[in-house]
């Protein structure tokens, strides 16, 4: 079940951007302290009353130098295709503007539902500005101020109104869910033509749960696999071109939808910012990822050329270390045999259950190789660990000062858990709580 999807739309300076950093809160916070990770402002996911959502700003969505109806009319209409929910802004201090009435015409066109927020209402005496928005026809406007936090819970009250029921994956709970993400152009389809080539469909193409995607599920060894499908896949013509510069909205979706991710990269580019950013997706997602470095026969090769594109790959993904790395063509068919094996070992990683009598067993032992760190004379004291999930392995320190759990201590922690365990391929998470 990917989650819904709301964009916030408006003309700029309304406030949206002010408004989808409130909603997402810390949540950028932490991406942002994460190395390696870009900082991406424009999509984050955000929840509200135990609803997750990813949420889009549009309006940090860089357009070519068009102008400004134009880029608005691509913001929306971007939002349009996207959103389960689209998120109207508008200015309550200067009123309802021209600009404003483009974008509600396009609006109403998509039938989707919208939520009208009038935002810069800062105190309760600037209310009554409110009402001559009722006029756009979008139903009953919401008093917000950005800059305040006041109103975003009535918006989003709203907002959650307008999903969709949660729905059941419709694949059995063995089933590994695979997807293949990556800039155009880089061979997704290739590989995955060849991969079903091999593996012989069973089942044919079925629609996925969501509009875009279409999933293809087969069988290899008595295991099953569901290919979740991205846009890059199906080709859509000129559409799907204009709407290239989106695809990591839909790759997203496709990401949430799978326990493994193929970051595929083309050997002949190199590693650019895209990709960097949609692998922090996966990263972020808590999903088990594989790099795939494809058309590895298109480019001149010495002794030394994989060890040095293995490096530049860890300088550039220093947050997916654990991410195995393969090397194909899905041309000439070369290595191709590596790949369902090594998702399938991916996948029983981000399954693993360590029990907790081992895992406490490991704990001592790498607090004893490293003691746990102090602060203002305190020192952090770990009474207890255990595994709370897998899908990716989730794990507690039950601690006597959880802020006195550093960073680096989490990483040394990290580190001796897969010193440890088979957890290549898969992320770790790891909180500390306070013992009660
Ligand atoms: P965007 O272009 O729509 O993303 O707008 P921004 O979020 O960048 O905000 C534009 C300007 O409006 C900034 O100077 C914000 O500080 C200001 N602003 C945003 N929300 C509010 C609000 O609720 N009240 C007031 N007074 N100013 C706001
Ligand atoms: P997608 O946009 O990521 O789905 O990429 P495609 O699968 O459509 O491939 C883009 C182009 O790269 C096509 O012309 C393919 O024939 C070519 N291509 C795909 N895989 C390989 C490969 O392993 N080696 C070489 N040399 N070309 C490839």
């Amino acid at each position: 079940m990917p989650k819904p999807v709301v964009a916030i739309v408006g003309r700029p300076n309304v406030g949206k951007s002010t408004i989808f950093n409130r909603i997402v809160g810390e949540r950028v916070a932490i991406v942002e302290d994460m190395p390696g990770v870009t900082r991406d402002r424009i999509y984050s996911s955000g929840e509200w009353l135990h609803r997750d959502f990813n949420l889009i700003d549009t309006g940090g969505i860089e357009l070519s130098e068009e102008p400004l109806l134009v880029q608005m009319r691509e913001q929306a209409e971007l939002a349009i295709k996207e959103a389960d929910v689209i998120i109207f802004i508008v200015n309550g201090r200067e009123g309802i503007t021209g600009a404003d009435e483009e974008v509600v015409k396009m609006l109403f066109k998509s039938k989707k539902p919208v939520v009208l927020g009038v935002n810069k209402i800062d105190n309760p005496e600037q209310r009554e500005k409110i009402y001559e928005f009722y006029s756009l026809g979008l139903g009953e406007p919401i008093p917000i101020s950005g800059s305040h936090g006041l109103g975003l819970g009535d918006l989003l009250d709203e907002v959650i109104k307008h999903f969709p029921d949660e729905e059941e994956d419709p694949y059995d709970e063995d089933t590994i869910r695979i997807s293949l993400i990556g800039r155009p152009n880089v061979g997704k389809s290739s590989l995955v033509n060849a991969l079903l080539g091999e593996e012989r469909v069973i089942v044919s193409n079925i629609p996925g749960t969501t509009r875009d995607a279409i999933d293809t599920p087969f069988e290899r060894d008595g295991q099953e696999y569901v290919l979740i499908d991205t846009a890059g896949m199906r080709k859509r013509g000129k559409v799907y071109e204009t709407t290239e510069k989106y695809s990591v909205l839909r790759s997203l979706k496709a990401i949430e939808r799978s326990d493994v991710v193929l970051v595929v990269l083309n050997a002949e580019e190199g590693i650019i910012e895209q990709d960097k950013k949609i692998a922090g997706y996966a990263h972020e997602a808590g999903r088990a990822v594989i790099i795939v470095v494809n058309k590895w026969d298109a480019i001149a090769k010495d002794d030394k050329t994989m060890q040095n594109f293995e490096q530049k790959i860890r300088d550039h993904f220093l947050f997916l270390s654990y991410a195995p790395i393969l090397f194909t063509s899905a041309k000439l068919k070369q290595r191709l045999q590596h790949i369902l094996p090594t998702v399938q070992k991916v996948s029983e990683n981000h399954n693993l259950r360590v029990s907790t009598s081992v895992l406490n067993d490991m704990v001592m032992d790498a607090v004893a190789m490293n003691p746990t760190p102090t602060d203002k004379g305190k020192r952090l004291k770990i009474n207890y660990a255990t595994q709370v999930a897998v899908g990716p392995p989730t794990f507690v320190f039950f601690v006597n000062e959880p802020e006195l759990m550093h960073f680096s201590y989490q990483r040394f922690l990290e580190n001796r858990l897969r010193q440890t365990f088979e957890f290549e391929g898969t992320p770790i998470k790891i909180f500390a709580r306070k013992k009660s």
